[in-house]
């Protein structure tokens, strides 16, 4: 700690973020022998949107024509935007590296006593990647949200400024040869299980170091729960019926890839859902797979196999859907000199195209991603020296009182009344979305930027709301952009055909004012 107050950290490379992403790329750079430091905003082993779920990888052996076949398939559903390299990237690398995981993690044969590598129970998962990082010598600090870049005097990424707000207590500043952003998706406070810390804060700080985005009009994606609940797991509801307060059954979309006709019901009164045809072998292996899928219904007292019970819907916005940083480079570089994305903050496009990745691919990414943008990094090598300054004024130096902060509540409720509003954002047109960008303009507005005050809770909090606004406004903008409909960005005023278009990607970017154009996908 030196006479401002400030603890002070240094490392090789530096992880903000340690979810499934952040975890691989921190172990993968320790075990060459760098020294790494990750910081956390919560806590690391249950934070993130993989510790409560079961996350399956993409999985898919070396054997003739196998992952050809497999990229071929994700290729027909991108619509242009894939790339088969990138796929077959992530795919070699998850298949050399999962198993690795096996040195702390228990895996369990299944009824046929087959141990399936790829299959991972959340919880269990994520706190064998704690295990494994703290074992490689990773320097783990949590409940330490960062809430800004440091840059040196060249303008390179050297590291991070935040404040620990339980133990140690205090600001602080960690420096770094390179900086690799593993902070997430947004879902924007909806109650999409395990996504309450992501809130976007590291779109906004790649944002303010000069990065730019890709594909945030892929943010559209809804799944249903068990009403009042957060349980968002999604495999279950492939066996599901929906019927109204009449008892009339709600028809799947044409496409059947959305919930628009669900969300139409819900805005009139409640759907009630009917899973009386998942097989015998689901029910009784649920409970094993997910336990914490019954405890809702446990709690509710609700047998959710004989009885109908009611559902709604939450919002995934970034973390099932698509966009993300645009990537600059082969390994996940964002353009912005010692700065990396991976995971959910990154776009993913590149292997998903326009549908979510949810299901196999994202975990994928996550864990190559990290893997491979560790290696890079630790090939530049670079070593940080000199004064650091942040890249805004907002860096916090003392702990303040609690303030009052109705005015950022209502802004939050604001950004989510245009966020989460599912008819709207499962039907997009070109009035509903200025509405929607002219109300998060007025939050914009609204929203103070001076300097910060309050304790680090409310300093936080406050760096939550800029982040959710921010993205929230570029994934309208992006939304805005793109006339047609594609994957799970549905515009009913379409006139044009996606397939008649040729395809580009939306980049966005800009705090003060926001911009949105199309760059043709270069084939
Ligand atoms: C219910 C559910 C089920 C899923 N199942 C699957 C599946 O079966 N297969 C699949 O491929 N994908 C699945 N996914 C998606 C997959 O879980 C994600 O793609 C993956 O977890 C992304 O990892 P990540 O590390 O990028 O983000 P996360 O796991 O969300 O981790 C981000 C971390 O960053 C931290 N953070 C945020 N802001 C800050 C800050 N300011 N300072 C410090 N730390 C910060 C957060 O606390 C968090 O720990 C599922 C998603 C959900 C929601």
């Amino acid at each position: 700690m030196n006479e401002r107050g400030f603890h002070h950290h240094q490392s090789d490379i530096l992880v903000i973020g340690g979810g499934l992403s952040g975890c691989w790329a921190a172990l993968t750079a320790a075990r060459a022998g760098a020294r790494v430091l990750l910081l956390e905003k919560g806590y690391c082993g249950t934070s993130g949107v993989a510790a409560p779920a079961g996350p399956g990888h993409w999985w898919v052996p070396p054997l003739p024509g196998a992952r050809e076949d497999a990229v071929k398939a994700r290729l027909d559903n991108a619509q242009g935007l894939g790339e088969a390299r990138w796929m077959h990237r992530i795919m070699a690398r998850t298949w050399q590296t999962l198993p690795d995981i096996g040195r702390h993690y228990q895996y369990e044969p299944d009824d046929s006593g087959r141990i399936r590598l790829n299959a991972l129970r959340g919880p269990e998962y994520l706190r064998a990647l704690r295990t494994y990082c703290l074992a490689v010598g990773v320097q783990i600090l949590d409940h330490s949200p960062v809430f800004g870049l440091l840059r040196d005097k060249a303008g390179r990424v050297a590291g991070a400024h935040g404040a620990h707000v339980q133990g140690a207590h205090g600001p602080y500043r960690a420096r770094a040869g390179s900086v690799i952003l593993a902070t997430g998706g947004c879902a924007f406070q909806s109650r999409l299980l395990g996504a309450a810390n992501n809130t976007g804060d590291g779109h906004l700080m790649a944002a303010e170091a000069g990065a730019q985005f890709s594909g945030m009009e892929f943010s559209s994606i809804f799944s249903v729960v068990p009403r009042n609940t957060t349980m968002s797991r999604a495999m279950i509801y492939s066996f599901a019926r929906y019927l109204d307060e009449a008892g009339q059954e709600i028809a799947p979309d044409a496409e059947g890839q959305s919930f628009l006709g669900l969300a139409r019901a819900l805005s009139r009164g409640w759907v009630l859902c009917d899973l009386s045809a998942a097989p015998e072998t689901v029910r009784a292996q649920l409970p094993l797979i997910s336990p914490n899928v019954m405890l809702p219904f446990r709690r509710q007292g609700i047998d959710p196999f004989r009885e109908r019970f009611p559902i709604d819907l939450v919002g995934e916005g970034t973390i099932r859907g698509v966009g993300g940083i645009r990537l600059k480079g082969e390994n996940w570089q964002t353009g912005v000199p010692g700065l990396y994305a991976t995971g959910d903050v990154a776009s993913r496009e590149s292997v998903t195209g326009p549908i979510s990745g949810g299901g196999a691919v994202n975990a994928a990414w996550a864990l190559s991603s990290g893997c491979l943008a560790a290696e890079a990094a630790l090939a530049e090598g670079h070593v940080s020296t000199g004064e650091l300054e942040p890249f805004t004024d907002n860096e916090a130096c003392s702990n303040g009182k609690n303030g009052s902060d109705s005015r950022e509540k209502t802004i939050r409720k604001q950004i989510q009344a245009v966020m989460l509003d599912a008819p709207t954002q499962l039907s997009r047109n070109a009035g509903n979305l200025r509405a929607a960008r002219n109300a998060l303009e007025n939050c914009h507005d609204s929203l103070t930027h001076s300097t910060p005050e309050g304790s680090w809770r409310q300093r936080q909090q406050r760096r939550e709301t800029q982040a959710l606004l921010a993205v929230a406004r570029w994934c309208t903008a992006s939304a805005l952009e793109r006339t047609e409909t594609l994957g799970m960005h549905r515009r009913e005023d379409a006139i044009a055909k996606a397939s008649d278009v040729p395809a580009y990607h939306v980049i966005s970017s800009g705090l003060e004012h926001v911009q949105s154009r199309r760059e043709a996908v270069h084939t």
